[in-house]
């Protein structure tokens, strides 16, 4: 069915979107949720594996505290209420990823609860309130083969993998969000984000959406203004924060024309596809009734001691949002500036750079100007531009002595990116240091006065404004490595003209 999809500031002017957003984080534990498997991503399929995660009958899994300790500490950075007692609880499904047929969740009973997360929107803060964060088991993975897409449809065999099965995995649900009018999408991907980074400052989680170690699912609805919330569509396979923004523009955009063909939204899970940035159906949605979930009878329920709980929270981190706040505040930053160097993806690199000797001025003046632009160059992130922090530290610290000038650093900087060492090893190698010696420079001086006399004569009259010619004369028989002030100096001595 190909439908003519409505523009979107007509959406927006006839609906008032609601969204949620559930975010699943693999833990960054060296073991599995109740077993001893390792973690770490890659290896061959099916090594990490033993009686519990297989789910063999006779096995009896035992939780891992550190999984537990990480769960509370993303629930305290969240501001969420933690369970002074909760149980886990099974999810019965049948899927080939489910070697048990059940997965360990937590049900009506999550660790933490009742929080909230601040997102900064064009300037504008919005409270993200979260319902939940609880502690579960990933699932193993299966790979279809044989076909052309990957997918099931038109594979000849399907592979399952349980290497994945059992590593500790965060469930993040947040409230439903009303309100955001055409901002939604905005709204959307500015809490993954925001959130992406507190799981980064806590170090629960390396966080990376390409390897799955954060995955994000995006509920979307509209409705009339003034009335009730409409049904909701829940968007899996959004692997990137351009994607989670992308889907529910794409999803508003959808529902929009069948509400507007007088159409009915149904309940269910779509797909979202990176290549065409829409979405088609899969399942429909399963009820939490469907899971007939009960509590796990091989556990004891979890009672995390009240002092632990303080003495983690006592230990959380500056949270990001904060930790940005004070760096601009330190670097002395407009908001808008500090939206650039946020959107440049710099501020470690700034931060790094500063920490190794350079003013914010200069940190930033590397990072958001040469090295962002050979990073969008070549497509790259800028922490991977081939520059690190110290040695940017290290070339300004070069001009800051008079050893390079501007365009002489940036020569220098090309060869830090190409590898050839340091800033100051490159100087050397390839004769860079700017020539500030008098006497070396005076040849060059007179030599650009007498191809030049009728320059040489408006300077004698007192057009001091045009050495200018004359500096750059010099600046080009010296290759640029003349320092300007010193040959302008000489040209206006040499001259008898007060500069
Ligand atoms: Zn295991």
């Amino acid at each position: 069915m190909t439908t003519t999809l409505p523009a979107y500031d007509e959406v927006v002017a006839r609906y008032e979107p609601v969204i949620g957003l559930e975010t699943h984080v693999e833990l960054g534990t060296n073991t599995k949720m109740f077993c001893g498997c390792p973690t770490d991503f890659g290896g061959e399929p099916n090594t990490r594996v033993c009686p519990v995660c297989l789910g063999l009958p006779g096995s009896l899994p035992v939780a891992n505290k550190a999984a537990i300790e990480a769960t509370i500490r993303i629930g305290l950075a969240l501001n969420c209420s933690i369970a002074e007692w909760c149980r886990f609880a099974r999810k019965n499904y049948f899927y080939p990823d489910m070697p048990k047929d059940f997965q360990i969740s937590q049900y009506d009973e999550p660790l933490c609860f009742d929080g909230y997360l601040d997102v900064e929107v064009g300037g504008e803060l919005v409270r993200i309130g979260v319902e939940r964060v609880h502690l579960e088991e990933d699932t193993g993975k299966t790979l279809h083969v044989g076909g052309a897409t990957g997918r099931i449809h038109g594979a000849t065999e399907s592979l399952v993998d349980y290497n994945r099965a059992g590593i500790p995995l965060v469930e993040i649900v947040t409230k439903p969000v009303p309100g955001t009018g055409a901002l939604a999408p905005d709204v959307a991907r500015a809490y993954v984000t925001e959130l992406r980074d507190v799981l980064r400052s806590l170090g629960v989680s390396d966080v990376r959406m390409e390897e799955g170690s954060l995955r994000c699912d995006v509920n979307t609805s509209l409705n009339l203004p003034g009335e009730e919330w409409g049904t909701r569509t829940e968007t899996k396979n959004v692997n990137s924060l351009r994607s989670v923004e992308r889907a529910v523009r794409s999803e508003m955009l959808r529902q929009a024309a069948v509400l507007d063909a007088g159409g009915k939204i149904t309940q269910e899970t779509r797909h979202f596809h990176e290549d065409t940035g829409d979405t088609t159906p899969g399942r429909s949605k399963e009820t939490a009734t469907d899971y007939r979930y009960f509590p796990e009878p091989d556990l004891v329920p979890l009672a995390p001691d009240t002092a632990w709980v303080a003495e983690l929270k006592a230990a959380l981190p500056e949270l990001p949002r904060l930790h940005r706040r004070r760096l601009q505040q330190d670097w002395g930053l407009s908001d808008l500036d500090m939206q650039s160097v946020l959107n440049a993806g710099a501020v470690e690199l700034i931060e790094a750079t500063i920490a190794a000797g350079a003013t914010p001025a200069a940190a930033r003046k590397w990072w958001l100007g040469e090295l962002s632009r050979r990073a969008n160059e070549a497509g790259i992130e800028l922490a991977d531009v081939g520059a690190t922090p110290a040695q940017v530290a290290e070339l300004q610290g070069l001009v800051d002595a008079g050893k390079l000038n501007d365009k002489l650093a940036r020569t220098v900087l090309e060869g830090v990116v190409a590898g050839e060492g340091s800033p100051t090893e490159i100087m050397a190698n390839r004769n860079l240091e700017v020539v500030s010696d008098t006497g070396a420079l005076t040849a060059a001086v007179d030599e650009a006065i007498a191809a030049n006399p009728e320059v040489a004569d408006k300077i004698r009259s007192g057009k001091v404004a045009a050495a200018g010619a004359l500096v750059g004369a010099v600046m080009k028989t010296t290759r640029g490595q003349a320092d300007a002030k010193t040959v302008r100096e000489l040209i206006l001595e040499r001259l008898g003209a007060q500069g």
